[in-house]
């Protein structure tokens, strides 16, 4: 397994929202990057897009270097094999099994057997992706949230087969980046995209079923729970197809997510209401 003293190049798969994201992360942190889409224009739109975000961030005083000094540590490519020197690989490709077995598949072949292999994948199994490979053990879950650059957390999903050495590396490797992290198992949507994804459609269809306007739904959700952005902006800005895939994932998976959970019954039949009784899920002291 490569420690991350010998990570100087990284390569990333996918030069959409997250993959440029991750790209320029990386660049800034101050690593050699190899930035692979399927078509010159996605990869050109992808390194468009870093250049915007890092002009927005030194205007902001938020970078320590030029960014076009950040920026030149990123290439563009549509060839697989460019990403041979990568120490380590994360992908962003298209929410699609499919898609993401034949990109492991191809990153067994095209890199070195110590490369630790990451997927930004939302809800898909770490496993079943790295089923593709002849190196499960290497291929782990690096869930980086959006947008790359402003948000301080990865989710570290691991696989049935992960190493590790290669758990440890991704924790390191995601701090390096400047981000905070957790774990997940390897179970439909991790912690995040299994709650949020019931969230975002019960915004949906509250919407759908006129309980009030697209603006009300947002602001009552922000008002009324503290969180950045109601459901329907939410899911504006992580990409409707992206929502809609990983809702079929989680669908297929995991059935009626809508009934109420029967640990809340029980404990309510406990009288455990939370914090009001002492104790909930979590226990209260006196104060
Ligand atoms: P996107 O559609 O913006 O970008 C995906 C890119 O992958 C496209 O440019 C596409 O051309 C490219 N691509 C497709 N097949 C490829 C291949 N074989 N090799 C190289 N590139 C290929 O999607 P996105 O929002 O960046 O999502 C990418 C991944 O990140 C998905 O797995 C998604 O579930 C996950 N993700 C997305 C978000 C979000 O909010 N958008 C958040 C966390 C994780």
């Amino acid at each position: 397994m490569r420690e991350l003293s010998d990570v100087d190049v990284v390569g990333v798969v996918g030069a959409g929202t997250m993959g440029n994201g991750i790209a320029q992360v990386a660049a800034t942190a101050g690593y050699e990057v190899v930035m692979r889409d399927i078509e010159d224009e996605y990869v050109e739109r992808g390194l468009d897009s870093v250049d915007d975000s890092l002009g927005r961030l030194a205007s902001k005083g938020a970078l320590d270097e030029e960014p076009a000094a950040i920026r030149d540590r990123i290439a563009g490519t549509t060839d697989l094999n460019d990403l041979a020197d990568a120490d380590v690989v994360v992908e962003a490709a298209a929410e699609e099994m499919d898609v993401k077995r034949d990109v492991f598949a191809d990153l067994d072949e095209v890199t070195d057997g110590d490369v630790a292999l990451a997927t930004n994948t939302s809800t898909l199994s770490i496993t079943t992706i790295a089923s593709a490979t002849d190196r499960a053990g290497d291929v782990i879950g690096l869930h980086f949230m959006n947008p790359v650059p402003i948000m301080d957390g990865v989710e570290v999903v691991v696989g049935e087969r992960t190493a590790d050495a290669v758990t440890e590396f991704a924790h390191a490797f995601a701090a390096d980046l400047g981000k905070e992290t957790w774990e997940s198992d390897d179970k439909p949507g991790f912690v995040t995209n299994r709650i949020l994804m019931p969230w975002i459609n019960e915004g949906v269809r509250a919407f759908d079923e006129g309980v009030a306007d697209k603006a009300d739904i947002d602001r009552g959700m922000k008002l009324g729970t503290n969180v950045p952005m109601g459901p329907l902006e939410l899911a504006d800005h992580i990409g409707l197809d992206v929502v809609l895939d990983a809702s079929e994932t989680l669908h297929d998976e995991l059935g009626d997510r809508y009934k109420p959970a029967y640990l809340v019954k029980r404990k309510v039949e406990a009288g455990d209401l939370g914090k009001k009784t002492g104790r909930g899920f979590y226990e209260y002291g006196d104060e």
